[in-house]
């Protein structure tokens, strides 16, 4: 058998080079970065599955650092789901580290600048230093304190530690050049005042580090061999170089940042101020609402860490941005979901079915196969009866001749039992049918052997028995927006193309079977799609979501419009 080699992304390329040039495998670190400033979304999941993935590859460690630098926006509850839900995508970090467990040590790394004059202390306000910057083709200004003395910096920079000053009075900034090309070169602040408490450190600080002074110094803590970042820090590179041109010694491994494409879904937004903003104004009804592109959310929706994983290897990861369809993302959960879950039937439109020639109070419990694509997943028993619901798309009184449902005069087999045929229904004032009548055919039972049981009938339906049916809340799911890129416009705000009709809850009809079924079981409902225990499930009322259709029906209807 050929063995599938999987060719080498340029990532991998840039460490394969590095080993053949020196590295030794046992100096290999990665690390995953969040700020934990809210959950997971399918872009971290990218990020994740590369670091954790290369760590796998080249047996080395991998951390998860939380990139906790702005107490303003972070919180415990999102470390905690972060931490949840990287295991849950099946990943073990090395070490759990937090940028503020460094507080200490980048104070006395930018002592150590102030006093080789590459920091200094500014007064100006944050307008006056923004006016100063200068633009991409135009040298910024020099600050009117940057010449200040060592011992004048380092007497405010601990007066700023102490908690002198204001939010705002100083800041520091690293001395480097105000005509550098690179914007961010031209003396970036590496420290501001903020008297707000952090979710770690408590009141211990009141000045807190900038993210490019904090986070190539972590690496360099933790000696990360490969820092791998989204392309928006590509300029940032030289910076993070510079701050480490200061630092590093020769006998420790010098971190290397690298960057690669972020990934973004169609129909969603993957940033996590912009889903915040969703949650905030109830468009949905939390971070783990399963319309949501988080990963709680699609974990919740029914998804499986594997179906996850198998889409972030097949995207790879990229030198470009780009719009991954989110029907990819759909494919790969129907994929997996095809092989593990199993068959139940459910009615969610439900139209009543008399068999006419069907003893009353009769029942029979047939048998019926678990799932066709797993042998090890065994039959279980469905009770049937002489009323039973079919949904109402089944069922037409005329139709041609390629409408292979039911239809009077015509037959179909009712899956694991009957061949029925529909002799007559009954309609309401408004001419909606509310009832057929059928005709069973008592030697036709599915797996009974007998020639009637092969006869092959165009159609097969699903169905369910109404006194054994359990009622249950089914939640149907559209695309959070009706547009690819709602985020992709600059005179629109992504929130006008929230689609007003992303849930539609129903009642379901289901087999008795799935009484037993626990918070976060995956089914395949016949004919209808995948779907999953909802925990807002409780034992007197059911919910389940719908995670994905059998089809994928939305390119169609797009190619309508
Ligand atoms: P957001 O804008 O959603 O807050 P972020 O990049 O600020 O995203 P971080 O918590 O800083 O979020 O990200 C942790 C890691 O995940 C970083 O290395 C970041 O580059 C990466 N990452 C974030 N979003 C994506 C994405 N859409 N595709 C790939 N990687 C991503
Ligand atoms: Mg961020």
């Amino acid at each position: 058998m050929e063995e599938e080699v999987k060719s080498l992304n340029f990532i991998e390329h840039i460490i394969e080079e590095d080993l053949s040039q020196g590295y030794s495998q046992e100096e290999l670190r990665f690390r995953f970065p969040p700020e934990p400033n809210g959950y997971l979304h399918i872009g971290h999941a990218s990020s994740i599955c590369l670091n954790f993935g290369l760590g796998l590859k080249y047996n080395a460690p991998v951390n998860l650092r939380f990139d906790d630098t702005n107490p303003a926006k972070e919180e415990k509850e999102y470390v905690e789901a972060i931490k949840r839900d990287v295991e849950w995508l099946g990943y073990r970090w090395d070490s759990e580290r937090y940028a503020s467990d460094y507080f200490q040590q980048l104070y006395d790394w930018a002592v150590e600048l102030i006093k080789m004059g590459k920091a200094y202390v500014d007064s100006q306000t944050s307008e006056e230093i923004a006016e100063q910057k200068g633009t991409p083709t135009e040298p910024g200004e020099e600050s009117p304190y940057r010449s200040r003395s060592v011992e004048e910096n380092l007497r405010l920079f601990e007066g700023m530690k102490n908690g002198e000053f204001e939010e705002g009075a100083h800041v520091l900034r690293a001395k480097i050049d105000m005509k550098s090309s690179n914007m961010l070169m031209r003396d970036p602040i590496m420290y501001r005042v903020l008297h707000k408490a952090h979710h770690r450190t408590n009141t211990d600080w009141c000045i807190y580090p900038m993210y490019d002074w904090t986070h190539g110094e972590s690496d360099y803590i933790e000696q990360v061999s490969h820092s791998l970042c989204t392309l928006e820090f590509l300029p940032h590179r030289e910076l993070y170089d510079w701050f480490l041109d200061q630092l590093v010694s020769e006998k420790k491994l010098r971190p290397k940042q690298r960057e690669f494409a972020r990934r973004n879904l169609s129909h969603t937004v993957v940033s996590k101020r912009k889903l915040l903003q969703l949650v905030e104004s109830g468009v949905v009804s939390g971070w783990d609402d399963p319309r949501m592109p988080t990963i709680s959310g699609l974990r919740r929706r029914g998804y499986t860490p594997e179906s996850i994983r198998n889409f972030a290897d097949t995207i790879g990861i990229a030198k470009r941005d780009n719009v991954v369809d989110v029907s990819l993302l759909e494919f790969h959960v129907r994929e997996h979901l095809n092989k593990i879950a199993p068959r139940v039937m459910g009615v969610l439109n439900p139209l009543k079915v008399v068999i006419t020639n069907y003893e009353e109070g009769k029942e029979e419990w047939l048998d019926a196969e678990n799932n066709p694509e797993d042998d090890s997943a065994g039959n279980r028993k469905v009770p049937f009866s002489r009323e039973l619901y079919i949904e109402q798309e089944d069922f037409r009184e005329e139709a041609n001749r390629k409408f292979f449902r039911l239809k009077l005069g015509g037959e179909v087999r009712l899956k694991n039992g009957y061949i029925i045929k529909a002799e007559s229904c009954t309609k309401d004032e408004d001419g909606n049918v509310t009832e057929v009548q059928c005709t069973y055919d008592p030697k036709s039972k599915s797996g009974s052997g007998t020639e009637e049981s092969l006869r092959k009938v165009k159609g097969t339906l699903h169905w369910v028995s109404i006194p054994h049916a359990i009622e249950a809340e089914v939640r149907l799911y559209d695309r959070l927006f009706t547009d690819a890129t709602p985020d992709g416009y600059k005179d629109k705000d992504f929130m006008e193309f929230v689609n007003p009709a992303s849930l539609n809850k129903v009642t379901g009809y289901l087999e008795p079977s799935l009484k037993n079924a626990k918070i976060g079981d995956r089914f395949q409902f016949q004919r209808l799609g995948y779907f999953n225990v909802d925990l807002d499930s409780t034992d007197e009322k059911m919910v389940f979501n719908r995670t994905v259709t059998l089809r994928d029906t939305w390119a169609k209807i797009e190619q309508k419009n």
